[in-house]
């Protein structure tokens, strides 16, 4: 009989979303016709911009036309889509070949994808609270984990300081769910650390674009010595809209080589073999993001939800809750208020107010008693949200 991949088994139940869902649901059978306003979502709630929808539909009119139709397109991406991304890190004085791109379907495929690099012998090392992605990719492969916890004495930003038992480590900065963003001395502890050890770092720069600090850094590359240590993966969907588009890239640089091989080399191998390309139509409304046209308007929706995100700190700080985040971040990581878990204040929070965020422990355990709050909502939304969150605040002082 077959043996099949066991280490499903060990799986936890991916509850989070089930249970926020199931809890939503019997309030709104309870209580129909009620409004619920929703702070929990990683999803975008603005369109495309102009300039992709543009793009997208010439791009459809190309395979339309005997002249310009594309078939088949090259694995590691088409030249312009990989061209786009280079110049759009050189505009940050970030040197890439255009080899060293890779178009992808979206960070989440990518970061599953990628664990075929590396042995599964090797050592994963995870910081918690974190994008649960990371930990059920890596158990599925059947690799031994490791975790670091983040809290408040490390500002939820471990460092190597710590001892990271691990071959492979992730580094989510600004992170899913904190908020927290590594500074340069942070980064460089992270990369000096990899490279003494022969590790790889996994970055994970989804939110990239919501820095508005201009000292943090947006890059692992912007860090010297990262081109032998680390791959960078990065997304459409939070900085462009592209969640149900699918578009995002990898950075692994020709330098990063273990054991005799080459990662780019290998990468490329690997997407030949288990891919046939990314839509032609999506990546050119991908490289219309990169246009000075495309940024300027993603800049204007990143705005939309950072103005949110000052909209709850605002009643955070004026009910006197200690929060991270929201920032350099689309998401506000904020302190139950009086010591509650953070299911418990999930529960108050929808019964009381009809609110929905989303509860810190589903993140990992040391999540627990902290709650996250998504800025992708609607703005008129996020602001009823917020005034309605203040006085529960205050009505628990
Ligand atoms: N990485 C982080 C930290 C995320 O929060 C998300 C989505 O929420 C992703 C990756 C996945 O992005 P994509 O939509 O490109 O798969």
């Amino acid at each position: 009989m077959i043996k099949v991949n066991d280490n499903y088994a060990k799986l936890k139940e991916s509850y989070l979303f089930y249970r926020i869902g199931q809890k939503v649901k019997a309030y709104k059978e309870a209580h129909p016709g009620e409004p619920v306003y929703r702070l929990g979502i990683g999803d975008v709630s603005l369109p495309l911009c102009d300039a992709a929808v543009k793009a997208l539909h010439e791009a459809a009119d190309d395979q339309g036309s005997a002249e310009r139709f594309q078939g088949y397109t090259p694995e590691p991406g088409m030249p312009f889509f990989r061209e786009a991304v280079a110049d759009y890190y050189a505009g940050r004085g970030i040197s890439l070949q255009t080899a060293e791109v890779f178009v992808s379907s979206g960070a989440s495929d990518e970061l599953g994808d990628i664990l075929d690099l590396f042995s599964r012998e090797s050592a994963a090392c995870i910081m918690e609270p974190a994008y649960p992605a990371y930990l059920d990719a890596n158990i599925m492969a059947g690799r031994k984990i490791t975790t670091l916890s983040a809290g408040p004495e490390n500002g939820f930003l471990p460092t190597p300081e710590e001892n990271p038992d691990a071959d492979l480590i992730y580094l989510c900065s600004p992170n899913n769910p904190t908020g927290a963003v590594y500074s340069r001395e942070q980064l460089k502890k992270w990369v000096d650390w990899a490279n003494a050890r022969g590790a790889v770092i996994l970055f994970d720069a989804a939110y990239e674009a919501f820095i508005e600090d201009d000292s943090l850094p947006h890059s692992i590359f912007e860090i010297e010595g990262a081109r032998t240590c680390a791959i960078e993966i990065c997304s459409l969907s939070k900085t462009a809209g592209f969640t149900g588009t699918r578009l995002g890239y990898t950075v692994i640089p020709m330098d990063l080589e273990r054991g005799g091989m080459n990662l780019n080399a290998m990468w490329v191998r690997n997407r030949t073999t288990k891919t046939n390309g990314v839509s032609y139509i999506i990546q050119k409304g991908g490289a219309a993001v990169f246009t000075p046209e495309g940024q300027e308007q993603i800049r204007k929706n990143i705005h939309y939800y950072k103005n949110n995100a000052r909209v709850l700190m605002d009643a955070l700080d004026k009910a006197g809750i200690e929060y991270w985040g929201g920032k350099n971040a689309p998401y506000v990581w904020m302190r139950c208020p009086k010591g509650m878990g953070s299911w418990e204040f999930f529960d108050r929070m929808l019964n009381d107010i009809q609110v929905v965020g989303t509860p810190g422990e589903g993140f990992g355990p040391c999540g627990e008693g902290f709650f996250r709050l998504s800025a992708f909502g609607h703005a008129d939304e996020t602001k009823t949200a917020a005034e309605r969150m203040y006085r529960l605040l205050e009505s628990l002082k």
